[in-house]
């Protein structure tokens, strides 16, 4: 039925997948046989598809799917804790499923929840603010089988927690007011304003709008697309989650507009599996967008162009936020980073010139075509202009969004949030910058702290190793895995910091870890491999008290206690002399 509903089309297999798991439970061998039959694939290909993304699962699983979030920020408010305690109510060891088949308990990724956590997937649905309370409650539905549908309607709201509104979350938008604007200006007047804007992608990387916006547009090819990358997997960061929900029709403009300039006619929006609660707003809002002419065929009337969306599903893999593993996720594949050149604005998805945009900078489009490049680039700094949505979680009094012009300090977005003894701020998520309280005065803008917009507080209670090691397990884990520097590398990494946190470092494992840092930064496929030592090695150069408190010895200290596992052995023989212990040394 799935493989029916997508006519066929093997660059849909993610969807089929997830719908099939929707409708089965989970995709047994015999499934993915006869959808590698009826999409005229490789039967590999749809098993290596289904084993990449984490929310698809060949095995059962229970009716109830429960993930905890296992962000630091959710660990902070005690998700471990409330994990133990449902395991309990529930009988049920987490990563297992119940002796009857009701619940599984496990724990995945930051759910992109961190204003409102602890929170849990139910089923795919996000349940937040658990507290001891939820969690008894929560079991007692499981266990009398109620339907999600008929839990407490607060369990499965999902509040905005917008705490400072500036242009984008202040003021009014009226649907096809921008486009209008942009369209009287004629495509290169449209793409003259973007320019003037000195608008940059708000995702992280800071490439200029209007240059990647101009490739596309003269890259040879009639068939051009436009993506939103709706896959903010960041840990820390929720602000596009906001966005979604709050701003669709800005954000379904900004790709109409991006269409606009580029000469595009498909539109794909892929949506974070984690946010697929979203899906039937987003979905009814292109349904208002089409009926009122802003979607479809000749928009606004005669002499438009024609442009329409689709929304297609994630399924909880973090490297599909790097725009290329996007885009073959989009094709239905693994989520593999691709080689570059070339680059999408030439060779994307199925290999037709592609522009890929985040969340908010399609938004940020709708701002400049109503009041003008020159308006828009008046407030930011120079190097980034505009303004710039900070998703803000961990030890402060008001979590939440914050949209601040470029150039805001630390400090001052500190005082705002009601952060108490802040003591390290992690600023653009686990693959971000570690600021120290003596950096505070720096700024959040391109040409200081870029950030795509986690701002994570830890007060003088937290532990700067501990957060550092949350971050690595978190790159151990999110780790695709085609390139041997990456998939080892964070493994080390990873075994390092355990280490380190079970007693038994030495220094030579700093200068290991060291010299990790350089061969994941220089021989790593794409940013998660070359990004996942930036905690460590900002934690450890500004905390190394954290670190060297952890050392037992100055030189090599193995992990494995080889002398204590020999216990065994000289029990068996009898023997507990000096010589059956691995320190002793014969006198010569
Ligand atoms: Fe995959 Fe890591 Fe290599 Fe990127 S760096 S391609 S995530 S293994």
């Amino acid at each position: 039925q799935a493989v029916e509903h997508h006519r066929r089309e093997p660059s849909q297999l993610l969807q089929i997948l997830i719908e099939t798991q929707d409708g089965i439970g989970h995709l047994p061998p015999a499934s993915l046989t006869r959808i590698a039959d009826l999409l005229d694939l490789p039967r590999s290909r749809v098993e290596g598809v289904a084993g990449f993304y984490s929310f698809l699962h060949m095995e059962p699983v229970g009716r109830y799917r429960i993930l905890f979030s296992d962000n630091i920020i959710d660990r902070m408010l005690g998700s471990r804790g409330l994990m133990e305690s449902l395991c309990r109510l529930l009988e049920v060891a987490p990563g297992e499923v119940s002796a009857d088949g009701a619940v599984s308990v496990d724990t995945t990724s930051c759910t992109g929840m961190g204003d409102q956590g602890p929170a849990i997937l139910v089923n795919g649905l996000a349940v937040t603010r658990l507290d001891e309370a939820r969690v008894e409650r929560i079991a007692s539905l499981v266990r009398a089988g109620t339907p999600l549908a008929d839990w407490p309607a607060d369990y499965l709201h999902v509040d905005d927690n917008i705490r400072r509104r500036g242009a984008l979350l202040g003021e009014d938008f009226v649907p096809g007011a921008a486009l209008q604007a942009a369209m009287a200006r004629g495509r290169q007047g449209w793409l003259e304003e973007v320019r003037i804007s000195g608008l940059r992608g708000r995702g992280g990387a800071g490439f200029t709008t209007a240059v990647k916006w101009m490739a596309c547009r003269d890259a040879p090819g009639a068939d051009k697309v436009v993506v939103c990358n709706a896959d903010e997997g960041e840990p820390g960061t929720f602000k596009d989650r906001v966005l979604l929900a709050s701003q669709a029709e800005r954000i379904f403009e900004g790709m109409t507009l991006a269409a606009w300039a580029t000469g595009a006619r498909q539109g794909l929006l892929y949506l974070r599996g984690e946010y697929r609660y979203l899906l039937k707003h987003l979905r009814a809002v292109l349904a208002l967008r089409r009926a009122a002419g802003l979607l479809g065929a000749r928009i606004l009337g005669e002499g438009g162009f024609d442009f329409d969306i689709d929304i297609h599903l994630g399924a909880g893999a973090y490297v599909c936020g790097e725009e290329t593993a996007l885009l073959e996720s989009l094709e239905g594949k693994r989520g593999t980073p691709r080689i570059r050149p070339p680059f999408p604005v030439t060779h994307g998805y199925l290999g037709r010139p592609t522009v890929v945009n985040n969340v908010e900078t399609l938004a940020k489009t709708t701002l400049i075509a109503v009041q003008g490049g020159a308006a828009f680039a008046a407030t930011g700094t120079p190097q980034s202009t505009g303004t710039k949505l900070l998703s803000i979680s961990g030890d402060c009094a008001y979590p939440g969004v914050y949209e601040y012009p470029f150039g805001v300090t630390i400090e001052h977005v500190l005082e705002d949030c009601g952060a108490h003894d802040p003591q390290v701020v992690q600023v653009g998520g686990a693959s971000g910058v570690t600021i120290a309280g003596h950096e505070f005065h720096r700024r959040i803008a391109f040409e200081d702290v870029p950030t795509a917009g986690a701002f994570m507080v830890f007060d003088g209670r937290r532990d700067p190793f501990e957060m550092a090691r949350n971050f690595v397990h978190f790159f151990a884990h999110e780790s695709c895995g085609f390139c041997t520097p990456c998939r080892v590398g964070t493994a080390l990494l990873k075994g390092y910091m355990d280490k380190l946190a079970s007693g038994k470092g030495a220094k030579m494992d700093l200068a290991d870890i060291e010299w990790l840092d350089r061969l994941l930064k220089n021989a790593s496929h794409c940013g998660l491999g070359s990004s996942a030592p930036n905690p460590v090695i900002d934690t450890l150069i500004k905390f190394r008290p954290a670190y060297e408190r952890r050392l037992v010895s100055l030189d090599f200290k193995p992990a494995f206690d080889l002398d204590a596992a020999l216990e065994t052995a000289r029990r068996m023989t009898g023997r507990d002399d000096p010589a059956a212990h691995l320190d002793w040394r014969e006198e010569v």
